[in-house]
C-alpha cells in the first residue's frame, strides 16, 4: 500500500465520533502519511504549512482539523476556507458536508463569484464552516454579512496561487478582517522558499509539515513527450496537434482524461473538433458562465462525459477519480503549472499517464526556458520519461 500509513487508522487519531462515521460512510479507511502527519499537530492548534504532492489527501488535513474545532451549538462563523478557484471551493464544501453528515445541525457553505449574491448574504446567517474564492469573502465581508468575530481557524488551499499577485491583496484584507490571534493552515503542492517566508508574516512560529521524496513527480503517472512534425505557421501546427489528439485518444485506452490547451478559444475549439469526430467532450474556461463551469466539471465528475478540455481554470486542486490521462495540447508556461496539470491523474496513488504535445521548430512552438521548482535544476521536458517521435 503506497499511499496509506502502515497500522494508523483514523481512530488513532482520536477523532470524534460523528466524524469517524462520516469519513467511514464516506469511503475513507486510513489516513495518508500527510494526514498522519500533520493533523495531530494541527489539532493542538498550531500554525502549519502543509506540502504534499498532488492527490495525497490535503484536503482532509484542514478539512478534519475544522470538523474537530466547530461548535455547532453556536451560531456563528468559526471557520474559512479559501481557495483560488470556484470549482475547488465548491469540491471542498462537498467533502465537508459529506464527511460531517452526522456532526449535529453542522452548516458548511460555499460563496463563490459569478453566482447570486443575494443567495450568499442569506447563507451567511447561518455557517459554521465558510469556504470560498477571495473575491467573494472579501465582498461578503466588507458588506458586513460574513462576520468574522467568531472565525479561530482560516485555512488557505494552493495557497502560492492565493499569494499570486491577483488575490494577494484580497487575502490580505480578509486576513486584517480576522481576530487578531487564529490558527492559519496553509497547504500545496508546490512552496517557493520566498513564500515561506512571506507566510511567516501571517503565521505564529509556524510548522512545516511535509511527505518528501526524491522526486516532485508522482509514482503511478507515466510521462510521455510526443515530438511533432515540424510545421510553418500555427494554423498547420494545430492541425498537427489535432491529428495526434485524435490518434492518441483511439489507440490508448483510458477511462477519463483532461486535455490542457493555454488558450480558452482553442479549448472550446478542441472540444467542438472532439465532438464532430464522435468523441463526446466537454470544456471549461474563464470564457463560460459560472453555471455552466459547474456542469462541465459534474458531467466529468458523474462520468457523463469522459473527455474534458480546459484551460489552466482546472490545473490545480480538482480532484476526479477516474482521470488516468493527461494531455498536454500546449506544454504548459512553467514547471509548477507543469506538475499540478499532471496530478489531475494519479489521484491518491492510481495509476496514469500525461502526454506532452511538443512542437519544435519555428514559431508558436513551446521554448523550454522555463522557470524551474526551487529544487529542480532541469527544464519541464527533462521530468518526462519517454519521448516518443511522429
Ligand atoms: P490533494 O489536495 O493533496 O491533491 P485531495 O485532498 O484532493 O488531494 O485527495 C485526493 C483524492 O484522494 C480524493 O479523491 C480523496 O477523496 C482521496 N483521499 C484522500 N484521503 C484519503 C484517504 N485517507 N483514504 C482514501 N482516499 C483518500
Ligand atoms: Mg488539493
Amino acid at each position: 500500500d503506497v499511499i496509506t500509513e502502515g497500522n494508523v487508522t483514523f481512530e488513532s487519531l482520536l477523532l470524534n465520533g460523528d466524524v469517524l462515521k462520516g469519513l467511514e460512510q464516506s469511503g475513507f479507511r486510513k489516513p495518508s502519511p500527510i494526514q498522519v502527519k500533520a493533523i495531530p499537530i494541527g489539532r493542538c492548534g498550531f500554525d502549519i504549512i502543509v506540502r504534499s504532492k498532488s492527490g495525497t489527501g490535503k484536503t482532509l488535513v484542514y478539512s478534519l482539523i475544522a470538523l474537530e474545532n466547530v461548535d455547532t451549538s453556536r451560531n456563528e462563523t468559526q471557520v474559512l476556507i479559501m481557495a483560488p478557484t470556484r470549482e475547488v471551493v465548491v469540491q471542498i464544501q462537498e467533502v465537508l458536508t459529506s464527511i460531517g453528515k452526522y456532526i449535529n445541525g453542522l452548516q458548511v457553505k460555499s460563496f463563490i463569484g459569478g453566482l447570486p449574491i443575494q443567495v450568499d448574504k442569506e447563507n451567511c446567517n447561518s455557517c459554521h464552516i465558510a469556504v470560498g474564492t477571495p473575491g467573494r469573502i472579501k465582498h461578503l465581508i466588507s458588506d458586513g454579512c460574513l462576520k468574522t468575530n467568531s472565525i479561530r481557524l482560516f485555512a488557505l488551499d494552493e495557497v502560492d496561487k492565493l499569494m499570486e499577485s491577483s488575490f494577494v491583496n484580497d487575502v490580505n484584507d480578509i486576513y486584517n478582517s480576522l481576530p487578531g490571534r487564529i490558527q492559519i493552515v496553509t497547504t500545496s503542492a508546490t512552496y517557493t522558499d520566498e513564500l515561506e517566508g512571506f507566510l511567516q508574516k501571517y503565521m505564529l512560529s509556524p510548522i512545516q509539515i511535509v511527505v518528501e521524496d526524491t522526486t516532485p513527480l508522482l509514482w503511478g503517472l507515466k510521462q510521455f513527450a510526443v515530438v511533432l512534425k515540424p510545421h510553418t505557421n500555427v494554423v498547420q501546427q494545430m492541425k498537427i496537434k489535432t491529428e495526434e489528439i485524435l490518434e492518441i485518444l483511439s489507440r490508448i485506452s483510458f477511462t477519463q482524461c483532461i486535455i490542457f490547451t493555454n488558450y480558452q478559444t482553442r479549448a472550446e475549439s478542441v472540444s467542438n473538433m472532439l465532438n464532430q469526430k464522435g468523441w463526446n467532450s466537454s470544456y471549461i474556461s474563464a470564457a463560460k458562465s459560472q453555471s455552466e463551469r459547474l456542469a462541465a466539471l459534474a458531467s466529468l465528475k458523474r462520468f457523463n462525459c469522459r473527455i474534458l478540455l480546459s484551460t489552466d481554470l482546472t490545473a490545480r486542486g480538482i480532484d476526479v477519480a477516474n482521470i488516468d490521462l493527461v494531455i498536454n495540447y500546449d506544454v504548459p508556461v512553467d514547471a509548477v503549472t507543469y506538475l499540478h496539470r499532471m496530478g489531475r491523474a494519479g489521484r491518491f496513488g492510481s495509476l496514469g499517464a500525461c502526454i506532452n504535445l511538443v512542437s519544435e521548430g519555428p514559431d508558436g512552438g513551446p521554448t523550454f526556458s522555463i522557470p524551474m521548482l526551487p529544487d529542480f535544476n532541469g527544464n519541464v521536458l527533462d521530468l518526462i520519461n519517454e519521448k516518443v517521435h511522429c
